[in-house]
């Protein structure tokens, strides 16, 4: 009963519409009791006087230890949910607030959405006027606070996870304390491990500053809070944990992982193994292989069966059960991760943790504007959150996949922030639409590279949210703002409401809102679903197709599974869809579709009209293709790829960078001379690999971004060699590309 079932097949999440859970009375008096045995029950009193007193209260604590779901219900118990208030509980990832916003529901003996409830994303699941716990990730908190800046309806917001320092987080910190400035009433309370807590402390210490003169203090109830803030620790109920090095580097973690597994599983003493990969192919491939090793060694007596599972942040929830689930007996579960193991979720049972030390991170370059997920060694900091892990039930063991010297030498002590390691553009954005117009004397937790700083006012510049004073555009920029998208994605939007193409472009802004539309499966076979509606236009075009014969067929489940389209998220997409649209009404922008009513004839233009409104958002990453090649990518299917180059105006820096098309998609094989892409990966050889693809004309940038683009028209590149397209691996997508329009005729209804 874990974990949340969007079983999208009837098209909402089934948070709100669940039935209400049936307690009997040792159920309620189990969870009671488990309650009561959380570490943190013993200091329930001290909490809750500390909250009383200090305007911030900074709490430590172990994993485990009942921070997240104890901490907000004491507030409820002890009266801060009265009078129509409601404590708000952030977390930095999604399925974290989903999860354990289940789990306090269940806790609290209440149907999900009702007291309890959680927001992410295009997801509300609260229902005003009841709900008195909300948990939320921290981007939709500070998406909040454009409507309610002082965050009127909440007595106290609690920051959970506060050590991950992402940005949201971040932004959120400097932004509550600001607001605690106006309302000395709200508590904010900081959970976070112990390496940053210190920090946290002392940028919430506002004792020592004087007001300014003629300040008025806004009246509080009661006596106004302590403004130095309290540090609360809670010791962990953790045993100890021994840690493992390699004596010899290991040449592929994921190998040596499940090795590691397998050698444990050998062993056959009892308890569950968490390994800690990087990414979802990662741990797919880790389950798939252990599923091999543990059907081979069925034969071996050993005691215990190997079940691997996968978790990872965009995993079904219907598969989520099985992580969460106690494994039954003469079962040993493996639990392969991300990151999203390392705090956010509760694993019972861990006994053994396998770790990679390696992580997906996050990374901008302010000189290219590009931003990637890089896999990177891991702080030590977040080693011992792993490894911590180990040590729930009883002593256990953390197996590092690095020898000892490299621990000591190559793991950096703590974390990048992700503000000094991500695109700016939209917490400017955010910034400037709440009223900060300085945005470099802003109160940061820690203080952004000031490249980054400029390249965001940059974007928004040439994107047309600010003008030339750095203000807020209007109506542009403050439309920008109030969309819940990123400022390409919502200035593509708004162009689509110039041009008359809202319709096609709305699909194209939820499908890139949505994981990937496409089923798991081998490359070959998703290629192949993909090329059924690819075009020369690009994967952009390429959406519209899938998403009208997905209409065209009455959304119908049974289409998407024949087409290798993930039905699921169509469906979310569909939602997301609708409520963009109701954005633009809101915004009075007219929803008007170009290809739908367009006559055969007129098909041409109005493919160039969607296409236009697309490349005037995402112009900001525009390239061009080069006469070079890449050598061999590591790829056996790969013989080389055509070189892009960034195309700015900036020169120098940008134009260094080069680019090449991502295998996924469709254009990987065509070459068109001049793209515009939505975002870009750098792979292990460094190269920037560009997704989602928008084939355009190389006039069209002059033409939408004249101050950014303006030489680029003028130097036209030298025609492209033919490309090298031998062998029928390599030839696959090129028989394909048509344009749009005659793949949609011929796309299967
Ligand atoms: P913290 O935030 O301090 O890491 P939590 O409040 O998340 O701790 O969890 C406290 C305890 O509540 C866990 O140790 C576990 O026993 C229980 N718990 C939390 N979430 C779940 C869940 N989804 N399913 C079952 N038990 C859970
Ligand atoms: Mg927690």
């Amino acid at each position: 009963q874990f974990g949340i079932s969007f079983d999208a097949d009837r098209g909402e999440s089934s948070g709100g519409g669940a039935a209400a859970p049936v307690w009997n009375r040792n159920e309620r008096l189990a969870l009671d009791e488990q309650r009561r045995r959380l570490p943190i029950y013993a200091h329930r009193t001290q909490l809750l006087y500390l909250v009383e007193g200090h305007a911030t209260t900074v709490i430590v604590g172990e994993t485990g230890s009942g921070k997240t779901t104890q901490i907000p219900q004491y507030l409820h118990e002890a009266g801060w949910t009265q009078g129509g208030n409601l404590v708000a509980c952030t977390q930095p990832r999604r399925v974290a607030a989903m999860t354990v916003a289940q789990r306090v529901a269940e806790e609290m003996g209440c149907r999900l959405g009702q007291e309890v409830g959680y927001g992410i994303r295009f997801e509300d699941i609260t229902t005003p006027g009841v709900t008195k716990i909300r948990f939320c990730t921290d981007g939709v908190l500070l998406r909040e606070m454009m409507e309610d800046p002082l965050l009127q309806r909440y007595s106290v917001v609690m920051v959970d996870e506060a050590h991950e320092r992402s940005l949201a987080t971040d932004l959120l910190l400097g932004l509550l304390k600001k607001v605690q400035r106006r309302r000395p009433d709200l508590r904010v309370i900081i959970s976070s491990a112990t390496i940053e807590a210190e920090k946290m402390a002392r940028f919430f210490d506002t004792s020592n500053v004087r007001r300014p003169r003629g300040h008025v203090e806004a009246p509080a109830e009661g006596a106004a809070p302590s403004r130095s803030p309290a540090l609360m620790s809670v010791e962990g109920r953790t045993h100890s944990v021994q840690v493992h090095y390699l004596e010899q580097p290991a040449t592929d973690y994921l190998q040596a992982a499940v090795q590691a597994a397998v050698n444990i599983h050998r062993e056959d003493l009892p308890g569950d193994i968490l390994i800690f990969l990087t990414g979802q192919d990662e741990c797919e491939a880790a389950v798939r292989q252990l599923e091999d090793e543990g059907r081979r060694l069925q034969r071996s007596k050993l005691s215990l069966r190997l079940k691997p599972v996968a978790l990872y942040a965009g995993l079904p929830a219907a598969h989520q059960l099985g992580v969460f689930e106690p494994a039954p007996r003469g079962v040993r579960k493996v639990i392969v991760a991300t990151n999203i193991a390392e705090t956010s979720v509760t694993l019972e049972g861990i006994v053994y943790v396998i770790d990679s030390c390696f992580a997906k991170q996050r990374c901008y370059n302010p000189l290219t504007g590009l931003e990637s997920l890089l896999i990177a060694p891991i702080s030590k900091a977040s080693a011992q959150q792993r490894a911590g892990r180990a040590g729930r039930v009883r002593p256990g063991h953390c197996f590092r996949l690095c020898t000892e010297e490299d621990y000591q030498e190559k793991l950096p002590l703590a974390t990048v922030p992700e503000m000094q390691r991500s695109d700016l553009a939209n917490a400017v954005l955010q910034l400037k639409s709440l009223g900060i117009d300085n945005i470099m004397s802003f109160d940061w937790l820690a203080p952004p590279p000031s490249e980054t700083m400029v390249r965001a006012l940059e974007t928004l510049h040439a994107l047309g949210a600010l003008d030339l004073d750095a203000r807020l555009s209007r109506p542009i920029g403050s439309q920008m703002a109030d969309l819940p998208l990123d400022p390409v994605l919502a200035r593509l939007l708004l162009a689509a409401g110039e041009r008359g193409c809202t319709e096609e472009v709305l699909t194209v802004a939820a499908m890139l809102s949505v994981q990937s539309i496409w089923a798991p499966g081998g490359r070959r076979e998703v290629d192949e679903a993909k090329a059924l509606f690819a075009v020369a236009e690009g994967d952009l075009i390429s959406y519209i197709n899938v998403w009208r014969a997905w209409e065209e067929s009455g959304r119908n489940k049974r289409w998407a599974v024949a087409h290798r389209v993930m039905h699921r998220n169509m469906l979310r997409a569909a939602d997301i869809r609708n409520q963009l649209q109701a954005h633009l009404r809101r915004l009075g922008i007219p929803l008007k579709a170009a290809l739908q009513g367009a006559s055969s004839f007129d098909h041409a233009d109005a493919l160039t009209t969607v296409r236009k409104a697309l490349a005037a958002g995402l112009f900001i990453n525009a390239a061009k293709l080069t006469d070079e090649m890449t050598v061999k990518l590591s790829d056996q299917h790969d013989t080389g790829a055509s070189v892009y180059r960034l195309v700015r105006s900036a020169g120098g820096d940008a134009a260094a960078a080069k680019l090449r098309i991502h295998h996924s998609s469709v254009l990987f094989r065509c070459h068109p001379q001049w793209v515009c892409f939505y975002g870009a990966e750098q792979n292990d050889s460094g190269w920037y690999e560009m997704r989602d693809v928008l084939a355009i004309e190389s006039g069209w940038l002059t033409e939408l971004a004249p101050h950014m683009h303006a030489a680029a028209g003028r130097r036209r590149a030298a025609p492209p060699p033919a490309p090298a397209r031998t062998g029928p691996a390599t030839a696959f997508y090129s028989s394909r590309c048509f344009s749009a329009w005659q793949v949609w005729k011929s796309a299967p209804q």
